[in-house]
């Protein structure tokens, strides 16, 4: 036994036998082990807009290599206050109300660490984001899950149930994580079923912790209701959003949390002694990005969508059931025609045998049974990469 391996348990953090490593992260270090495709991790394979990549090298040129105001550089704090504006009619004050963090994970878990107290509990609709979880915990919160219950029909949705979400709410109950548009069901939260979460939210004095990274990615008409502009929600909502997937940064690591003063004031403390600051020069490259002009949206969500209807054809001819998504770039897929006992093999197979890397349903929720017949894929990647991807699709049938 070596002597790292015989380090007793009591070494460790009792939060860190809560949860295990990234599946996510691991599925992208298994594609490059195999050589497999990566359809596991959210990430592009295209290049970032050349203006922005520009503009960072600008940045770095003139010499904005030092640290930022810990809290944010001026000039994106007030572009990201511009697009609050234009996009969602939302007034943020720029001085007060924005924290630019390294990427929307951190500003996630600040915002968690700045909020939550021993025994609280988060509600988080399941299946979530593997993030969620830990981030939860580390700030000595307890996660409730409530289902989200997959489409019957192709027009159907993912659907929660109203009496559950209302007894999720009694427990000692801090905030709620909405994550819309949604990773990985790519479910879009509508109006109607935000209402009912404001509702609730008023009701038992909880806090909306709302993951909007998805916002300008959309299909079919779907619309992005972001919950603070919601009567009564402003007050109490922490939006948290970043450059990683409207530009195609993911890593610049460049996210933010916009929240009323007090609760800014918190998550700035946290972020403070955490990471001191976002790397300055992609935040100027950040302003850069947030003063594109519109169509670029469009297009941006133009070219997922004709990715998503490339990628699920090809799944379905190899025998996946898609849950086809209406926002962000993920689709999650039912496995059951294969035959295999569980997502985790059949992930296995999938990376080993047939070249392509995917992430076991089972990281996205609590019960690892409930995802054990599912899988994601990401179709965020060229369109050379999703034709690869088809082909090999071809070598995997229903058993
Ligand atoms: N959001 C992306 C995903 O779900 C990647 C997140 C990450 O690995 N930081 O795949």
């Amino acid at each position: 036994m070596t002597q790292a391996s015989a380090q007793p348990k009591h070494y460790l953090s009792d939060k860190v036998e809560h949860f295990t490593e990234s599946v996510i992260r691991e599925m992208t270090r298994q594609a490059m082990q195999y050589g497999a495709i990566n359809l596991a991790q959210g990430f592009p394979d295209f290049p970032a807009p050349a203006e922005i990549k520009q503009a960072a090298q600008d940045a770095i040129a003139a010499d904005i290599n030092q640290y930022a105001i810990t809290w944010g550089a001026q000039s994106l704090r007030q572009a990201i206050a511009r697009q609050m504006q234009e996009w969602q009619g939302l007034h943020v004050d720029p001085e007060k109300e924005i924290v630019v963090c390294c990427g929307s994970t951190e500003a996630m878990v600040a915002t968690l660490l700045a909020v939550c107290n021993n025994g609280d509990e988060v509600v988080v609709f399941e299946p979530f984001y593997e993030n969620y979880g830990p981030d939860s915990i580390l700030s000595g919160a307890k996660p409730r899950f409530v289902k989200l219950r997959p489409p019957q029909t192709a027009d159907d949705e993912w659907t929660f149930n109203e009496i559950e979400l209302r007894e999720a709410f009694q427990h000692h109950t801090k905030a709620i994580i909405l994550n819309t548009p949604n990773n990985p069901t790519g479910k879009v939260f509508s109006r109607k079923e935000l209402e009912l979460i404001r509702d609730l939210c008023v009701e038992y004095n909880v806090l909306a912790i709302t993951d909007e990274i998805y916002e300008h990615i959309l299909y079919d008409g779907a619309q992005h209701i972001s919950i603070a502009c919601l009567d009564g929600m402003r007050e109490r909502t922490i939006t948290i959003n970043g450059l990683s997937k409207s530009y195609s940064v993911t890593g610049w690591r460049v996210g933010w949390a916009v929240a009323p003063p007090a609760i800014t004031s918190a998550i700035r403390k946290v972020h403070d002694f955490l990471t001191v600051g976002a790397p300055a020069p992609l935040q100027e490259a950040g302003a850069a990005a947030l003063s594109l002009p519109a169509v670029y949206y469009h297009e941006l969500a133009e070219r997922y969508r004709t990715r998503r209807d490339r990628l699920i054809p090809a799944l379905e001819n190899a025998g996946f059931r898609c849950f086809r998504p209406r926002g962000a770039y993920y689709v999650m897929t039912d496995i059951t025609a294969f035959g295999f006992p569980d997502d985790v093999e059949f992930a296995r197979h999938l990376v080993q045998e047939v070249g392509i890397a995917c992430v076991p349903g089972s990281s996205f929720y609590k019960h690892r049974k409930d995802g054990s017949q599912q899988v994601r894929f990401a179709f965020c990647k060229r369109p050379e990469t999703l034709d690869e991807a088809a082909r090999r699709l071809e070598k995997l049938r229903p058993r």
